[in-house]
């Protein structure tokens, strides 16, 4: 079993190191917020003063941080990880953030002598919670197979998109297209219901054509059409709008720093900026169709 310091103990990061728990690896664990941390103790986990006491004796540092900014923090920081490590520590970073930053703080561990993956997850808090998460891992071989014990714990699904900072690269390329797609559904699905159609039933024969896609599938916009999605639930839980943002916002900036064109990419962030803007930040992603509704419809 593995002496692991987890880090960073929000939405995702808790369930993830409960799973570890569970699996019987020892973790110490560090989170800004104490009531956090408290929880994962609870579930049997070690509580450390701060990052660089949980991750002294640590053979694997773990961490899932809201951006870029806290990452660097942690690792680069006067007190923080590659400070604090001894020899051979593997760092594996699981938080969304700029493919850039991804590469620049491995670049840093790989000068000191350490491996470190970028592998940034899809699946939400469910698939958390569930252990079924999605890991999109950019980094070395060596170092993704020395690891893999531990994502299996945390995922179903894990690729090796390449070098360091690709698993980001993937990150962004999907969930860009996820919320393109989410517009284009939500838009199809508003015109049929201003011209008279079920939304149920447009939607039963789109998913049945060329137009079919996931958030067809899996993730209906339009509430009362599928049970258990947020849009049912007044799109409340799920992949909230202000994460979504966030997401299309690595995606503009990795754009614009490798002179790739987006547009869809560009607009879709615009709309999300709008629909948070005006208050609806913490709503489900799919309430973006509310956004778009035409006026008295
Ligand atoms: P969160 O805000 O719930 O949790 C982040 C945690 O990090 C907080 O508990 C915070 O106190 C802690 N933290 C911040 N700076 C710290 C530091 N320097 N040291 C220790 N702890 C620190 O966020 P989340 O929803 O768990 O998301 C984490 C990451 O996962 C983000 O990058 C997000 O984009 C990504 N992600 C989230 C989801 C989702 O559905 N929530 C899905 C996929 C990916």
């Amino acid at each position: 079993m593995a002496q692991i310091a987890f880090i960073g103990l929000g939405n995702m990061g808790l369930p993830m190191a409960q799973n570890l728990l569970a699996a019987g690896h020892q973790l110490s664990v560090f989170d800004l917020v104490p009531a956090a941390i408290e929880k994962a103790v609870s579930a049997g986990a070690q509580a450390a003063d701060s990052a660089a006491v949980a991750v002294k004796d640590a053979e694997f540092v773990i961490s899932m941080l809201p951006a870029g900014l806290h990452v660097e923090d942690l690792y680069l920081g006067s007190d923080g990880v590659l400070a604090s490590i001894q020899t051979g520590t593997q760092l594996v970073d699981c938080s969304t953030i700029a493919p850039e930053t991804a590469r620049r703080v491995s670049e840093a561990a790989e000068s000191q002598g350490f491996d470190m993956l970028d592998a940034p997850v899809s699946g939400g808090v469910g698939g958390a919670q569930a252990g079924t998460l999605t890991f999109m891992v950019g980094g070395s071989n060596s170092g993704l197979e020395h690891t893999r014990p531990l994502l299996e714990v945390m995922g179903k699904n894990i690729f090796h998109a390449g070098g360091s900072g690709t698993g980001q690269v993937a990150k962004c390329c999907n969930n860009m297209l996820l919320g393109i797609q989410m517009i284009g559904t939500s838009e199809a699905i508003n015109l049929g219901i201003a011209n008279g159609l079920d939304p149920a039933v447009l939607s039963e024969i789109m998913q049945q054509s060329s137009g079919g896609n996931w958030t067809l599938n899996v993730y209906n916009p339009h509430p009362g059409i599928m049970e258990n999605v947020p849009s049912t639930n007044d799109y409340q839980g799920g992949f909230g709008v202000d994460l979504m943002l966030k997401d299309l916002k690595l995606a503009a900036e990795s754009a614009l720093n490798n002179n790739v064109a987006t547009p869809l990419g560009s607009l879709a962030k615009n709309l999300y900026n709008l629909h948070s803007k005006s208050g609806s930040g913490k709503l489900d992603f799919s309430s973006i169709i509310q956004l778009l509704k035409s006026p008295g419809s």
